[in-house]
């Protein structure tokens, strides 16, 4: 099958506060690499990559904000048509936790109400010596508001996959194909 040839082509898009690995967990599931030095620059809007659930199909289409969210520049057109969202922080800043608040609030006013959410705690390599915030309180916080959870690490490449394939799975299961 070609990359053209797909089932259901599902949006998703990337949030959270800028230096939380948004970009690298894109490049690692999309390309499988990670960059040290972080993007400034306006880049690329979104990668895609194709994947199997359930025998069929499915077009993921992943965007990130490359940068934007620093000049609260992120406009509807972003989160126009995404069927599920990743909401990302890092373990390591505890602020980058206490803005997923944010983060919920721009897909309440943007976002389809149906959208499928998952809250992502990366940086997990990085436990050891300086996490921020705990498992149990993202998980709660989590279960909550209604978002499946993952802590991930772009670096090391634990649980990114992982956390993708399930927020997809999670997608196939509930999207209405209709309107895909
Ligand atoms: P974005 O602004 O949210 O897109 O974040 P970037 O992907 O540009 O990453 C910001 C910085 O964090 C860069 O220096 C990355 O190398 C670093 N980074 C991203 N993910 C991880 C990770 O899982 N572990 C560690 N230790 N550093 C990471």
């Amino acid at each position: 099958m070609s990359e053209d040839e797909y089932d259901y082509l599902f949006k998703i898009v990337i949030i959270g506060d800028s230096g939380v690995g948004k970009s690298n967990l894109l490049s690692r599931f999309t390309n499988d690499e990670f960059n040290l030095e972080s993007k400034s620059t306006i880049g690329v809007e979104f990668a895609t990559k194709n994947i199997k659930i359930k025998n069929h199909t499915i077009k993921a289409q992943i965007w990130d904000t490359s940068g934007q969210e620093r000049y609260r520049a992120i406009t509807g057109a972003y989160y126009r048509g995404a069927v599920g969202a990743l909401l990302v922080y890092d373990i390591t800043r505890q602020s980058s936790f206490q803005n997923i608040e944010h983060w919920l609030k721009e897909l309440r006013d943007h976002a389809d109400p149906n959208i499928a959410l998952m809250l992502v705690g990366n940086k997990s390599d990085l436990e050891e010596t300086s996490r921020a915030v705990s498992t149990e309180e993202a998980k709660e916080y989590a279960a909550d508001s209604k978002m499946l959870f993952f802590e991930t690490s772009a670096l090391d490449s634990t649980n990114v996959s992982q956390a993708f394939y399930t927020a997809f799975e999670e997608i196939y299961n509930t999207v209405p194909k209709s309107v895909t």
